[in-house]
Parts: C-alpha cells; structure tokens; sequence
C-alpha cells in the first residue's frame, strides 16, 4: 500500500455536503482504505471575481492504484458531483487534488506530485497536518512542521466541522 494524501475543496453547492460526499466516494474507491480525514477549514477563494469561500479538507489514503487510476478515480468523482469547469480557477462543486503519493516525484502532462500548490497554501498545509503530523517529510525532504512556521495561517478558520468516516 502506497500512503497518499488528497486535497479537497468545495465553494458552491453547500460544500460541506460536497466535501462529506466525496470523502464518502472515496472510501469506496477499490484496492483503497480510508485512514484519516481532518476537519473542514475555510478559506477565502483565490481566483476571479467574487466568489463565496472554499471549505477545504485534506485526507490520508492507503491505496495500491496507480497514481493515473487514482487521479481517474477523483475526476470521476467530480464529475459525478457535477463540477463546473468552465472558468479556470473560478467557483466549482469539487476540486480533489492528489498531494503526495509516498514519495513520488511525478512531473508528466496530466500529473504533478508533490501538487504545485501544496508548499505555500495555507488552507492545504494545515488540514495535511492534522492527518500527517507535522513530521511528515515531503519528497524533496521538507519537513511538514516548518513549512507551516512559515506559512501565516491569515484568514484560514477551522470549522471543527467533521467530515464522517
Ligand atoms: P484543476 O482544474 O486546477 O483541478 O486542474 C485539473 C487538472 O490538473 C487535471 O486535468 C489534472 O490532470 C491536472 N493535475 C496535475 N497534477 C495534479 C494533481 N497532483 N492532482 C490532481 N490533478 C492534477
């Protein structure tokens, strides 16, 4: 089994039930098991226009799928929660993001792990800690705990709101 961790956020659609469904979709996901999921936090959209704020998780999965099965395996899972993919970067149902996948270094078309993202966003870093730990070490050798020192929490707020599972 390979230990993944898998971003999510939602701004539309009452995300809290989109995050709660997705966590229980990808539960189900074959060759899987579920082994964490943090708390859901909210955040401000970075993006065009106004928009209504994100609700952003992150989860820990145990899985033996191929990082291209697992990432068909997500899209699927947006789609069939209706994502709305017309505006780069604008408000969607569900966005699920393949963070870490144990210590792979992928940098093809489709597949960019650890994600682009993961280092700087506040939202993304500390619900990864709540599941992780902060000394998780990602693949480059940063260690979780000291990219959060230098990452201001701001305007994150955690809800405390749990996801199930
Ligand atoms: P976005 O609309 O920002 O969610 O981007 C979706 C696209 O990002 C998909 O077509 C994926 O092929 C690509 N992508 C690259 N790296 C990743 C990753 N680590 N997790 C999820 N999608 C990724």
């Amino acid at each position: 089994m390979i230990t993944t961790y898998i971003g999510l956020g939602s701004n539309l659609l009452h995300p809290l039930e989109q995050l709660r469904n997705a966590v229980r979709a990808i539960a189900a996901l074959p060759q899987s098991r579920l082994a964490a999921v943090s708390t859901a936090y909210r955040s401000r959209a970075v993006g065009p226009g106004e928009q209504p704020d994100y609700l952003n998780a992150v989860l820990r999965l145990e899985t033996t799928l191929e990082p291209g099965q697992l990432l068909a395996a997500l899209q699927d899972i947006e789609r069939a929660q209706g994502r709305e993919r017309s505006v780069r970067w604008g408000p969607r149902t569900l966005d699920l993001d393949i963070l870490l996948y144990g210590d792979a270094l992928i940098d093809s078309p489709a597949l960019t792990i650890p994600h682009p993202a993961l280092h700087t966003r506040n939202f993304v870093l500390y619900p990864l800690e709540e599941v992780s730990g902060p000394d998780l070490r990602l693949p480059a050798g940063d260690r979780l705990g000291n990219l959060l020192d230098q990452c201001p929490r701001g305007e994150l707020a955690a809800t405390g709101l749990h996801l199930g599972q």
